[in-house]
């Protein structure tokens, strides 16, 4: 039987300006208040073109 021993914390997503596919962490992602704090995005930066994609949005 396969148990698991740690589960893995990695994500994989792509960044939506130059395409690349990169895993990360919950420690890389930023969290913004916006709108004082009735709102908030959550945010990694793109290793490649450093550009912010966006994860969760709450308008
Ligand atoms: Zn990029």
């Amino acid at each position: 039987m396969i148990t698991i021993i740690k589960r893995g914390t990695k994500d994989v997503t792509t960044c939506k300006t130059c395409g690349c596919v990169f895993a990360y962490e919950r420690e890389d992602v930023i969290n913004e208040d916006t709108d004082n704090y009735k709102a908030f995005r959550e945010y990694v930066t793109c290793p490649q073109c450093n550009t912010e994609v966006v994860l969760r949005q709450v308008k």
